[in-house]
């Protein structure tokens, strides 16, 4: 498995980043993918972590969504605020973290986090229609670790 930083081009990257931007056009919602090598703990847990080191809780209807994965340790989550935790269906983030296992088994990585950020947007999007005023309150980049 290549490392973090080296799993996605340039164009990648920017693919991804629209995505995002993408998804929240539709959402007051925020959309966060964090990449890094190694987790040695359990990755919710490791996720819990991320999500307040970004600064992710501070969204003004909590409604921050953030998409950790550890490659090296073929670790991830999906984790939302409670804003949105309140509201997803059963089962949703499972199901949409078993769709993004299933794509980087098959080194789909880029496909398979456009397609994760995808499902997620709509999910906000049915809960958290963007409203006129729709700042961006988290950045759109991959951040690394
Ligand atoms: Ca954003």
């Amino acid at each position: 498995m290549p490392a973090a930083t080296e799993l996605f081009s340039d164009a990648e990257l920017v693919q991804l980043t629209d995505a995002i931007a993408r998804a929240e056009s539709r959402t007051s919602g925020e959309i966060r993918i964090h990449v890094e090598n190694w987790c040695w703990f359990d990755p919710q847990w490791r996720a819990r972590r991320v999500f307040r080191n970004l600064a992710m809780h501070k969204t003004t209807a909590h409604t921050g969504v953030l998409i950790y994965v550890a490659v090296r340790s073929y670790k991830m989550a999906i984790i939302g605020d409670s804003g949105i935790n309140k509201v997803v269906p059963e089962g949703f983030w499972d199901e949409t973290l078993n769709r993004l296992r299933e794509d980087f088994r098959a080194k789909r990585f880029t496909q398979g986090l456009v397609e994760a950020v995808n499902h997620c947007g709509t999910q906000l999007a049915k809960h958290f229609p963007g409203s006129h005023n729709n700042p961006d309150e988290l950045p759109n980049e991959i951040s690394f670790g």
